[in-house]
């Protein structure tokens, strides 16, 4: 085999070793986890934008929603589940929070493992971009 054939294989573990969402479901990043199970890990965000800004992360590593195909689906849709569920916990769900997912550089994404963003507790205006 060329070596060529072997890189993106390569790359893709390299870049999973040195993810910081990697680390912290890994337990080499220390998080305070207030959600775990086989598929997904929640943890409040490190610089919180609003009272409640939790991050709700897919535990297989795929950048963003570009990378997400069918076999996908059942952990997007939990990850929407969990969302509204720590919302509900959290005291938001009645009055209101906003569910992001940013994607690539236009998007503001800064760490390229897909995760989504549940943000509450104050009110978020009208604006998005
Ligand atoms: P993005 O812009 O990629 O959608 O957002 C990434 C989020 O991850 C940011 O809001 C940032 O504060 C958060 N974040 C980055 N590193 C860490 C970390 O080590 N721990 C936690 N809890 N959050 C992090
Ligand atoms: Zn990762």
């Amino acid at each position: 085999m060329f070596l060529s054939e072997r890189l993106p294989a390569r790359r893709e573990i390299t870049m999973a070793d040195e993810c910081v969402f990697c680390r912290i479901i890994r337990k080499e990043v220390p998080s305070k986890p207030i959600y775990e199970d086989h598929d997904l890990i929640a943890f409040p965000d490190i610089s919180p934008v609003a009272p409640v800004h939790v991050l709700v992360v897919p535990k297989e590593h795929m950048v963003n929603l570009n990378e997400a195909g069918v076999k996908d689906v059942p952990v997007l849709g939990k990850m929407l589940r969990l969302a509204s569920k720590i919302a509900n916990e959290m005291g938001v769900a009645e009055s209101g929070y906003r569910v992001v997912i940013n994607n690539g550089d236009d998007g503001g994404q800064i760490v390229p493992h897909l995760h989504l963003h549940l943000i509450g507790g104050k009110g978020l205006g009208h604006k998005l971009g």
